[in-house]
C-alpha cells in the first residue's frame, strides 16, 4: 500500500486522495457506536453503521446520515455478506474499520465461569473482531492509508491487574470481571500482532473509559460524546499516525 501526503479538503482525510474516506462502525446502532458514526459522519467520512439488527440499524443510520449495513460479528456468513456489500457499492475500498461491537457477558466470577460462558464473549469481543478483519482486510489493502480501531477497556489491562494498587490513574483500575477483561486483554495482543503483520495498516487498541451505555447499566460517569472522543481522534489516525498502541483519552496505557 502506498502512502501519500496529499492535502486533503473538507470531508477527507490524509492518504484517501482527496476522497471521502470509507468508513465501517461494527455495533454501531447505539452506545458509543452511535456517537463514533455520528461524528465520523459529521468530519465528512462515508459511514457504514453495522448492526445486527435491520430496523433498529437502518433507524440509527437515517439518524445520523450514515449507511445501513446488516452485520452479526458472530456469525461467518453474515460478515461475509457485509464484506461484499461493500465491496460493491465501493469498488472494493474501506479506508476506515471502528471494531466496536462488544458485550459485557456474563457476570460470573471465577468461581463460577464456564467455559461455554467464556466462549459466548469471545465469540463477539475477540472472533468477531478477527471474522471482520478477514472479511475486511482486502478492502483495507485498497486504500492508501488504512486505519483499524479497535474499542477495547482499561479493564483488559495485564499491568494494571498484576497491580492494581499502582496504576490508581486508570480508570476504572481492576475489577473482578474475568469473561470481559481476558476477552479485551485478548484484543489487545491481537491488536499488537495484527500491527506487527501489517506495518501499511494504522491499528490501535483504544479504551474510551467508564461511559453510561447500555452495556453497564448506564453506569458510567462520561457520556457517550465524552467517551467517543478518543475513538474518534484514532479513527482520524493519519498514515504517519502511530500503531500498535493502547491509548484512553488521557494518553497511553500500560498493557
Ligand atoms: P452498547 O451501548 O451496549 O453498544 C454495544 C453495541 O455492540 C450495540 O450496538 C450492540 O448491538 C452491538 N453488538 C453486540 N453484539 C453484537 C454482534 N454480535 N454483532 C454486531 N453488533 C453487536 O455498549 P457500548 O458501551 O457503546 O460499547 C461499545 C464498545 O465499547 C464495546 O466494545 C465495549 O466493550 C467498549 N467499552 C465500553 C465501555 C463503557 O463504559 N461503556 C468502556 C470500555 C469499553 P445490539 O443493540 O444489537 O445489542
Amino acid at each position: 500500500m502506498e502512502r501519500t501526503h496529499r492535502r486533503t479538503g473538507p470531508g477527507t482525510r490524509p492518504g484517501t486522495g482527496g476522497r471521502a474516506a470509507v468508513t465501517l462502525v461494527t455495533g454501531g446502532n447505539k452506545g458509543l457506536g452511535l456517537e463514533t458514526g455520528r461524528r465520523l459522519v459529521e468530519a465528512g467520512h462515508d459511514v457504514y453503521l453495522g448492526a445486527r439488527d435491520r430496523r433498529r440499524g437502518e433507524e440509527a443510520a437515517r439518524r445520523i446520515g450514515a449507511r445501513p449495513l446488516l452485520l452479526d460479528v458472530t456469525s461467518d456468513a453474515s460478515v461475509a455478506a457485509a464484506a461484499q456489500a461493500v465491496r460493491q457499492e465501493t469498488g472494493g475500498r474501506l479506508d476506515v474499520l471502528v471494531n466496536n461491537a462488544g458485550i459485557a457477558g456474563t457476570a460470573r466470577l471465577a468461581r463460577e465461569l464456564t467455559a461455554a460462558e467464556l466462549q459466548a464473549v469471545y465469540d463477539t469481543n475477540v472472533f468477531g473482531v478477527v471474522r471482520v478483519l478477514h472479511a475486511f482486510l482486502p478492502l483495507l489493502a485498497a486504500s492508501e492509508a488504512p486505519v483499524v480501531v479497535n474499542v477495547s477497556s482499561g479493564l483488559g489491562s495485564l499491568a494494571v491487574a498484576a497491580d492494581p494498587a499502582g496504576h490508581t490513574a486508570v480508570v476504572p483500575t481492576w475489577l473482578p470481571a474475568p469473561a470481559y477483561s481476558s476477552s479485551k486483554a485478548a484484543l489487545n495482543m491481537l491488536t499488537a500482532q495484527y500491527a506487527h503483520a501489517f506495518p501499511e495498516l494504522r491499528i490501535n487498541a483504544v479504551d474510551p473509559g467508564h461511559t453510561a451505555t447500555d452495556l453497564n447499566g448506564h453506569t458510567g460517569p462520561q457520556t457517550v460524546e465524552e467517551g467517543a472522543g478518543i475513538i474518534v481522534r484514532m479513527a482520524l489516525t493519519g498514515p504517519d499516525g502511530p500503531s500498535g498502541r493502547y491509548v484512553a483519552a488521557g494518553g497511553e496505557l500500560p498493557w
